[in-house]
């Protein structure tokens, strides 16, 4: 830190893309602050939502795979061990009418907030999945419960899988996972996909997917593994249970980002809007990485990559800055 006071860097979120930025910018001498967040149940917490993943055996140079808090742990300890700094707390508001951009977090001992100062910001703080909200859920998260097909797909291999949802991430998870299924079950609470047409016609001449119309799942049955599905028909009120061993939740998405609401700008659905193969945001010296940013790829592998493109870019404005 300087010594008015005021950082080069400080980074909001601690997940891939967030301590990807952190490894970078420590080892170009920028001694990042990470602000990254709090313990809850919630994607939305230190380490993201890899902190919620057993298994990733799809990040690049772990030969077996590794669990998601291992990675992100070595993550973070090798963010450390060139000098980032961390503090445990959740920023809960942000001042970018002018530089130094301004960062407010509770102070994690005694809860007394503490303003921050920095040159430039790199917003880090992801999305999180809609969940159905049921007590099983998140007992069963990584237990047979899955939000991301890509991530997961590979565990149910000749099994019987269950996606819920009827939008367009619905029905590409389910055709993504009759790669590896027996059979794959799509249950919508209405009648009617909120799906594009070409996406819907795709699915309906998919062999491996069936369908559940008007129904909701009322329970997750399984104990440390999912075995069933209590099913309600939202028409009927008849009760019924489907067996399968992967239920994966594709109800959508909610990036983080309403601290920066009228700040930053964003897509219709909330999402950071960064300027066209960079990472820069509207506002001069603010950055943004990994999920809040990116609703296409959403993978550790691809936030970690733009973790590392926002590291460069604030490094660069930087530079010019003192130039
Ligand atoms: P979405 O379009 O908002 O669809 C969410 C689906 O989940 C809807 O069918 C909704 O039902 C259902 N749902 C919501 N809350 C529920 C609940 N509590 N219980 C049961 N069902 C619930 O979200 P998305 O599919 O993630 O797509 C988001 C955006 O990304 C869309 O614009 C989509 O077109 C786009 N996208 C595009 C592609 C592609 O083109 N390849 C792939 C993925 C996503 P209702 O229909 O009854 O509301």
């Amino acid at each position: 830190m300087s010594e008015d006071g005021v950082r080069d860097i400080l980074i909001i979120g601690s997940g891939p893309s967030g301590l990807t930025a952190a490894i970078y910018t420590a080892r170009a001498n920028l001694a990042p602050l990470v602000i990254e967040g709090q313990p809850s149940s919630t994607s939305d917490q230190p380490g993201g939502q890899l902190m919620l993943t057993t298994d990733i055996e799809n990040f690049p140079g772990f030969i077996e795979g590794l669990a998601g808090p291992e990675l992100m742990g070595n993550m973070r300890a090798q963010a450390a061990r060139f000098g980032a700094e961390f503090l445990t707390t959740k920023v809960d508001r942000v001042d970018f009418s002018s530089s130094p951009l301004k960062v407010w977090a509770p102070d994690p001992s005694t809860g007394e907030p503490v303003e921050h100062r920095a040159r430039a910001v790199i917003v880090s703080t992801g999305a999180r999945s809609l969940m159905l909200g049921l007590p099983a859920e998140e007992r069963l998260l990584s237990r047979g419960v899955s939000t991301c097909a890509t991530c997961d797909g590979f565990f149910f291999r000749g099994q019987d899988i269950a996606v819920i949802g009827g939008g367009d991430s619905a029905l590409e998870e389910a055709m993504f996972l009759t790669k590896f299924g027996e059979t794959v079950t799509v249950i919508h609470r209405r009648k009617e996909l909120r799906a594009s047409k070409i996406m819907q016609d795709r699915a309906f001449k998919n062999p491996k997917i069936k369908f559940v119309w008007d129904s909701t799942v009322t329970d997750i049955i399984g104990d440390t593994k999912v075995e069933a599905l209590q099913l309600r028909n939202l028409v009927t009120g008849e009760e019924s249970r489907l067996a399968v061993s992967g239920v994966f939740v594709a109800i959508g998405h909610v990036p983080n980002t309403s601290l920066f609401e009228g700040w930053l700008d964003m897509d219709a659905n909330g999402y950071l809007v960064t300027a066209l193969g960079s990472t820069a945001t509207n506002v001069e010296g603010v950055f943004a990485a990994g999920d809040v940013q990116d609703h296409t790829y959403r993978q550790a592998i691809t936030a970690a990559g733009s973790g590392c493109m926002a590291a460069i870019d604030a490094e660069r404005w930087l530079e010019a800055l003192a130039s």
